[in-house]
């Protein structure tokens, strides 16, 4: 599944090729994603794209009088293809700009493509998340006051989109070992120095992950078609029984959540 860094590799990429460009046609082939895509989509030939902007795992194309919403769901992908290029099965949506079309390949079809000409933050698929992780906003005093009162295991915490968004289950593996903190550790009971290492291992995990096009799961590729590679270079994600990189002690594998928790037992306390 796309994840923060693979969303925001996919923004940057789509930033600098889309902003200034009209859009010249627009095609739905395929209405029935996550949510059904609104008649207005298929009105927006003529727009302008003023910038794409991310905002949890949604990208927010800039219309000037309202914005796209996309999403990737569980199988999408965004890729810049040239005009006429033959559509696969899984090809729902394209925007043509000039020579070029942004197209969306969902095989899965639990991606989004939305219209909203209110303010883009108060839409209801946004208005309830959390705070961005990349952003100045999550620092080691508000992580550590957000954690506050959370009974639940951290790693949990971490995977609540109305708290921190974006982090998914991935990262928040990685970043926990960065940390050395446990997965099961209560959230509610971190030091304001276990804080803000984890605040500062959060940021450096997903940094590391956009600096290296994302990681390469299934479908995702940035919107370039370059795969990423972030996954040659995880520490205890999905090493169950492999020997940990700083210690070598076994990595083990539980479930929280339904998810599954990599950590090392000796580096994280
Ligand atoms: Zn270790």
């Amino acid at each position: 599944m796309p994840e923060l860094p693979e969303v925001e590799v996919t923004r940057r990429g789509l930033a600098a090729q889309l902003a200034g460009r009209t859009i010249s046609r627009v095609e739905v082939r395929e209405p029935r994603l996550r949510w059904p895509v609104p008649r207005e989509v298929l009105g927006l030939a003529g727009r302008t794209v003023r910038a794409v902007h991310r905002r949890g795992k949604y990208l927010l194309v800039d219309c000037g009088d309202g914005h796209l919403i996309l999403h990737l769901g569980m199988s999408g992908s965004l890729r810049l293809v040239p005009r006429g290029t033959p559509a696969d099965k899984h090809d729902h949506f394209d925007l043509e700009l000039g020579e070029r079309l942004l197209r969306l390949r969902d095989p899965r079809r639990f991606g989004a493509v939305l219209w909203t000409s209110e303010r883009v933050e108060a839409h209801p698929l946004l208005a309830h998340l959390g705070v961005e992780p990349l952003s100045r906003a999550l620092d080691p005093a508000r992580l550590h006051t957000l954690t506050r009162s959370h009974r639940s295991a951290i790693k949990l915490f971490l995977m609540d989109a109305r708290r921190i968004v974006g982090v998914g289950n991935i990262y928040a593996n990685e970043s926990l070992y960065r940390a050395g903190i446990n997965p099961l550790a209560s959230a509610g009971r971190l030091s304001p120095e276990r804080c803000a290492r984890l605040s500062h291992a959060i940021k450096d995990t997903l940094r590391a992950a956009i600096r290296a096009g994302g990681s390469s799961l299934r479908d995702f590729v940035g919107a370039d078609g370059k795969q990423g590679y972030f996954q040659q270079r995880y520490w205890v994600y999905d090493r169950s029984g492999s020997p940990c990189r700083r210690c070598g002690a076994a990595i083990r594998r539980i479930v929280q959540g339904q998810r599954s928790t990599f950590f090392c037992p000796r580096c994280q306390r």
